[in-house]
Parts: structure tokens; sequence; C-alpha cells
């Protein structure tokens, strides 16, 4: 009888949230709601056993744009406002590399909001992340594009005056093809919303009720606001979508929306195969197709 060869079998690795921790322990307020997101963001990679070589996260300035110094994926802690296109820039060099984007509200609403539209019509195939606490965290409690009218904060003692942005119907409208919130106190539902969101083939936008408990602390008021969405909720209707987006009473977690369109890697992909039909340009007939 022949001794099986076990270099011919080797056992699958099976990853634990030990192969995805940095070493770096976040230094995020005890209580903060970027604990929660860090724990999912390990579940998703486990469920996955993803390789760590074959994951970047990119995020931009804030308190959650920490985030990948605590993880042994790639990561690229970029300029404010600025994760968006410099993760669009990773994917297209190495589409098969999985791309996560993170961050918070200040940094992708308001400094680099003007690539959200962008983002949402080219449909990279990319998942962001926005830890949302609807205050700036990292400079210390100033009112961001998500905060309510009224909030009472240093920059703003008589109250905010500006009417918030709504994350969930700005990306809807502007096309995202994966739109879904979650909340960081539901570890179990927001791993769920994580998964989904990185096996979309295209522009997974979520937004995470992620409370600042130092300077505005939403434990208490948000869970009583907090719904699930509707289990009859069509998620390819994107009326309905918007109808749940824009409710003033529930702040509805789930996934509102999602449908399949060509990636912009798929595209450029295909652009190429269709241009090298013409053969490999050389200088004169580059300047033979502008004459
Ligand atoms: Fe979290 Fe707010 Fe502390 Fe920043 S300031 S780590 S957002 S609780």
């Amino acid at each position: 009888m022949s001794v099986p060869d076990k270099r011919e079998t080797p056992e699958p690795l099976v990853r634990t949230a030990k192969d995805y921790k940095s070493g770096n322990d976040p230094i995020w307020c005890p209580g903060c709601g970027d604990y929660g997101v860090l724990a999912s963001l390990y579940d998703m990679l486990v469920a996955h056993n993803y390789d760590p070589k074959d994951v970047v996260v990119v995020s931009g300035i804030g308190c959650s744009s920490r985030l990948p110094g605590f993880l042994t994926t790639y990561g690229f802690h970029g300029v404010h406002g600025r994760a968006l296109p410099i993760a669009m820039g990773v994917k297209l060099a190495n589409p098969q590399l999985s791309v996560i984007v993170t961050g918070g509200d200040g940094d992708g609403f308001a400094i680099g909001g003007g690539h959200i539209p962008h983002m949402c019509r080219r449909n990279a195939d990319l998942t962001y992340i926005v830890m949302d606490n609807e205050i700036y965290g990292l400079t210390k409690g100033q009112i961001s594009p998500t905060s309510p009218i009224g909030l009472d904060t240093g920059t703003t003692p008589l109250g905010s005056i500006e009417r918030p942005i709504n994350p969930i119907a700005m990306t809807l409208i502007y096309g995202a093809t994966f739109v879904a919130r979650t909340y960081s106190g539901k570890r179990p539902d927001m791993t769920k919303i994580f998964i989904k969101g990185i096996d979309h083939k295209g522009f997974s936008f979520i937004d995470v009720y992620s409370p600042c408990i130092t300077f505005y602390d939403t434990y208490k008021t948000w869970p009583q606001k907090i719904a699930p969405i509707p289990e009859d909720h069509d998620v390819t209707d994107l009326q309905a979508a918007l109808k749940l987006a824009m409710d003033t009473e529930k702040m509805y977690v789930g996934i509102f929306y999602q449908k399949e369109e060509p990636t912009l890697e798929q595209q450029q992909e295909q652009m190429h195969s269709e241009s090298m039909k013409y053969g490999v340009p050389t200088m004169e007939n580059f300047y033979e197709m502008f004459r």
C-alpha cells in the first residue's frame, strides 16, 4: 500500500481574525463606534478567507481613516478627502485586488464630496464604507455635512443652521449600483452588509451609523429611530429605495438598492481589446488619427 504524499493534498489555509490584525491597537476613544466597524471588517475578511496581500484598504484623514493601520492587508492612508480617486487608481492598475475605502462623513462628504458623484457613475468595483457620526471627531467636534439642524457644537454654540445632506438619497440619485446602511452597534448585521457590499461587482456605498461618544453621543437616540428595511422591499426599485431614504421618522438600515451594471474595469478592458484590433499604435499612425 502506497503512503499518500501529503504535499499533493495540502490542507486549505483557514485564516482567523488574528491573521488580519496588524498589531497596532486602535487609539479611538473607549466606546467609539469605529471599534465595531473594525471588528466587522475582520469578520468579513475571515468569512472570505482573503489572503491579506489580495486586499487594499484606502482611507483619507480623520479618526475613522486610521483604520488601514490596524490591518495586515495593504493600506494607503491618503490625504484628506482623496481616498476614492486613489482607490480607483489602485483598482484600475490591478483589477484582481479587492479594494475597500474607509473614512468618515467629513472626509467623504465635505472635503472629498466632489468625488462621490463620479465614483457612483463610473461604477469602479470598490466598497466604500463611511463611518458616519454626524460630526468631525479628530478636530474636536465641529459640525459635518450630516450634522442635524440645531446641533450645539464648539463652532455652533447657538445650534447648526445648515441642512444636513442625505448620503443614501445622494448616492441613489448619482447612480450607485449598491447602496446600503448599517449601525455599528449591530455587528452581525453590519458584517452581513459588508460581505454583500464586497461581493457586489461595482461601486458599493455603505453608510454606517457609527457614534462619536466624545463629541456627539447618539447611543441613546439613534437606536430609538433605527429600523430594518422592510423584508418585502424590492432592492431593484429605485423609487422605493428613495422613499425609504427620505423617511424622516425612521433611520432605515439594510440594502436600499442593488443592480448589476458593467464595471469601470470591465469597460476599460473591453475598450482595450477593441483598440488592439487596430494594432499597436505607432507614433506615425497616432498623428494620422488626429490629422
Ligand atoms: Fe471616535 Fe469621536 Fe473619539 Fe474620534 S473623537 S475616536 S470619532 S469617539
